[in-house]
């Protein structure tokens, strides 16, 4: 289905952009870090090193919500586009016309068939 493949291919690009702004972040922390560091007058100071700390925590969550949207695009798009025929409830997987019910992509049984 259109919809589910172009929400599926931005949540893919905004995953990216989210994993490439978590590891720019990152590095240019810990950049900064060693500037501060290198720098003896500057790192005694706690307060200098408060905006390189919460930038990390920032890349952190970045990072890992980048990489939730990347690989869990599948999942997210069924989950919150209703409506888009049957699918896989552990994958995801879009199961229109997949004959016998068990997914193709993960193997799990036909939809009831697991306890
Ligand atoms: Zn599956």
């Amino acid at each position: 289905m259109k919809l589910t493949n172009l929400a599926l291919v931005l949540l893919r690009l905004l995953g990216l952009y989210f994993m490439v702004q978590g590891v720019a972040g990152a590095i240019s922390a810990v950049v900064y870090s060693t500037m501060l560091f290198a720098d003896e007058a500057s790192y005694t100071a706690v307060s200098t090193l408060a905006f390189p700390a919460s930038r990390f925590a920032w890349s952190s969550v970045s990072l890992l919500l980048g990489l939730y949207f990347f690989f869990g695009a599948r999942k997210v798009v069924a989950n919150v586009i209703e409506g888009t025929g049957p699918h896989c409830n552990r994958c995801g997987f879009d199961m229109s016309g997949v004959p016998g019910g068990q997914c193709p992509e993960c193997g799990a049984p036909p939809a009831g068939a697991e306890q």
